[in-house]
């Protein structure tokens, strides 16, 4: 069989790789460490952890990472297998002992003999054989550069500005409303496109004095040489002058308070549809460095948001991520040059688990077309499909960002018979979810 060739072996790089020799399809992986380093890894192992050494919750009863856990063993992933051997005490939370955890998956591709290891960055986008681009969030600069050419320059990011993203149903509507800004659009899905959260003058002066107050993160030494145009954080923009949201994007024009029509707003927080499911939305304009329980705090004084649950909170990070949405097919394919697939981070999913994921996921896909066969993507009730569908379709490509796995990515399911409580609604998911995973597998 002709080989797979991966480039980058990270989180995702490393299970495509298993994935792909577990099919008996030879692998190329190509690796640029240690010959050529970034400002976040520190060693020339596989799958490497840049920072925490956590992979998050275990509980694949309530959790969607922890679910995410489960399909990954149940499809003999190799970065569980290890995390699972190399595991630290932690409650919930998979934790691992790092070092130990890396060497065994290195020690388990460098020894197997369908692996080859090329010791060397890849400069440019390859345009003969099959390809698995996951070279990850600080892909080298002259492969992204390639990538660029190959994409355009609107759908390569080299930093993401993270929004946060709250579960529609936990918005208290008889605060909020929806409308689009001078009531643009005529269809449903453009008039449910925003939801819209009214401040007076005491509330707006108490946010922006939170804001100000609040705890922030600083960027690691070496990720960035300052903010770009049109992502400043929320609170760099709130300490340019008390007035400069107002102006900017809490501005209260176009709109008018369904609830109390006679009351023109100060001030206006709008959220943004984020997936055509309509389950997530966005905080417009809202990326922030806040540490993340400072953002829980600030952005749940914001009125109808008071017990917002949080899908994903903001951040801005160095990251190298493609436009998913409009490059990829649903085979995690570039539309315009299909012998190349992309996985992992810079596909625009956030985190080691979801990377892996990612990889899995694309390992196996590139191996069964190598075989001469085709696998479909896992289904969107799946943690894995949840995932792939919304980076390749369900989200929105014009304010595409990077994504965690939640449950606001799956086909809601309907509380039957009353309201369910929250826990039980993430067990019906997971039960759900693990069936649909199993018949994908077989
Ligand atoms: P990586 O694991 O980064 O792997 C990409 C590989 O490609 C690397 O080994 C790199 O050396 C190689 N490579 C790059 N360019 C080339 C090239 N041209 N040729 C050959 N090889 C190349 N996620 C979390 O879940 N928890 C955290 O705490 C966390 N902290 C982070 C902190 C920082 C500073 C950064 C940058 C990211 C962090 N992340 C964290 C995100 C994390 O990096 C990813 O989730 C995960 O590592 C992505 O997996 P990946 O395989 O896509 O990329």
């Amino acid at each position: 069989t002709e080989p797979l060739h991966i480039i980058g072996g990270g989180m995702a790089g490393s299970e495509a790789a298993w994935a792909a020799v577990r099919l008996g399809v030879p692998v190329v992986l190509h690796e640029m460490r240690p010959k050529v380093g970034t400002f976040a890894h520190r060693t020339g192992l596989f799958a490497e952890m840049v920072c925490s050494n956590s992979f998050r919750s275990d509980d694949d009863e309530r959790n969607a990472v922890g679910l995410l856990h489960w399909e990954m063993r149940a499809a003999g992933g190799l970065v569980m297998e290890m995390a699972s051997r190399h595991r630290l005490p932690a409650g919930g939370a998979l934790a691992v002992d790092r070092d130990p955890f890396a060497e065994a998956v290195t020690e388990r591709l460098r020894s197997h003999p369908l692996v080859s290891v090329a010791e060397e960055e890849v400069t440019e986008l390859p345009a003969t054989g099959q390809w698995i681009v996951a070279t990850g969030p600080l892909t080298s600069g002259a492969l992204a550069q390639s990538i660029r050419a190959a994409t355009g320059a609107e759908a390569l990011a080299f930093f993401d500005a993270i929004a946060p993203i709250v579960y529609a149903d936990s918005v208290d509507m008889s605060v909020a409303w929806m409308q689009s800004r001078y009531d643009k659009g005529e269809t449903v899905e453009e008039q449910t496109a925003y939801m819209n959260c009214p401040m007076d003058k005491p509330q707006y002066e108490a946010f922006i004095h939170a804001l100000l107050a609040a705890e922030k993160t600083a960027f690691h030494e070496g990720e960035t040489a300052g903010y770009f145009d049109g992502c400043l954080p929320i609170e760099v923009m709130a300490e340019r002058g008390r007035e400069t949201l107002r102006h900017g994007p809490m501005k209260p024009v176009g709109l008018t308070n369904a609830h109390r029509p006679e009351v023109k707003p100060y001030a206006v927080v709008q959220l943004r549809r984020d997936n055509k499911l309509g389950t997530l939305y966005n905080i417009v304009g809202f990326q922030t460095k806040m540490k993340y329980g400072a953002q829980t705090d600030v952005f749940r004084m914001i009125p109808g948001l008071e017990n917002a649950s949080f899908a994903r909170l903001g951040g801005i990070h160095r990251n190298t991520f493609i436009n998913s949405p409009t490059l990829l097919d649903e085979q995690m394919r570039l539309k315009s040059r299909p012998n190349i697939r992309f996985a992992g981070q810079i596909t625009g999913v956030e985190g080691y688990v979801e990377s892996a994921a990612m990889g899995l996921l694309a390992g196996r896909m590139a191996a069964m077309q190598l075989l001469g066969q085709a696998l479909p993507p896992p289904p969107p009730e799946t943690a894995m499909g949840a995932l792939v569908t919304h980076i390749t379709d369900g989200a929105e490509a014009k304010t595409f960002q990077p994504m965690n796995v939640n449950f606001g990515l799956f086909p809601p399911i309907d509380a039957k018979g009353g309201r369910k409580g929250r826990k039980d609604r993430y067990k019906a998911y997971t039960d759900r979810a693990k069936e649909a995973f199993l018949a994908w597998l077989g």
